[in-house]
């Protein structure tokens, strides 16, 4: 998407963060996509770079949000209100958050990245390694598998296990030919 003529009025040809003019860009809030103007925000190529790695670690360039935080379009709120909310151990971070008021739509918007972040199902193995499907592992217990009446000893390796998507903590995998599930927490991830 392109930054169009009515964005760049609706921004006042600046940074609808820190009003900076210089090589200005667009930037689509997530969740949301940059096809709707409604979705992005007018940057500049610094607060651009630090959003993108997510450094905001340049805190009084990060004090232009306690203005922005009170701008009449959403996706500048919505954005505003991210970038504040990973700033909240400044305590005029803190404050700006709890100043301004806005909808609950902005809000959940606003924090809609960090909600998904949080509900990902990760799998890890007993010593805390991401595990992946197609991962071989070893088993650091003997395992009893149900029915089929026989015990996979400790050091078993199981290949291209396979991830239970809605519990982290099972891998499927096959034993003797058997596709058994496994508890993560029993175990290790193969290099
Ligand atoms: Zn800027």
């Amino acid at each position: 998407m392109k930054l169009t003529a009515s964005l760049l009025e609706r921004a006042q040809n600046a940074c609808e963060l820190c009003s900076a003019t210089e090589d200005l860009n667009i930037y689509a809030v997530p969740p949301k996509a940059g096809d709707d103007d409604n979705n992005v925000v007018v940057v500049c190529p610094t607060c651009l770079g630090s959003i993108q790695s997510k450094n905001y670690s340049d805190t009084n360039h990060w004090r232009c949000l306690t203005g922005s935080i009170w701008s009449e379009h959403a996706p500048v709120q919505a954005l505003s209100y991210q970038i504040l909310n990973a700033l909240q151990s400044e305590n005029w971070a803190q404050e700006a958050l709890e100043s301004v008021f806005l909808d609950e739509a902005i809000i959940n918007w606003a924090n809609a990245e960090a909600q998904m972040e949080a509900d990902k199902v990760v799998h890890k193995d007993a010593f805390g390694v991401v595990l992946e499907n197609g991962d071989n592992i070893i088993l650091t217990q003997n395992l009893n598998v149900k029915g089929a009446n026989f015990i996979a000893p400790k050091g078993t390796s199981v290949r291209k296990i396979k991830l239970v998507p809605d519990n982290a903590e099972q891998i499927e995998g096959k034993i003797e030919g058997d596709t058994i599930v496994i508890l993560t927490k029993y175990v290790k991830k193969q290099a």
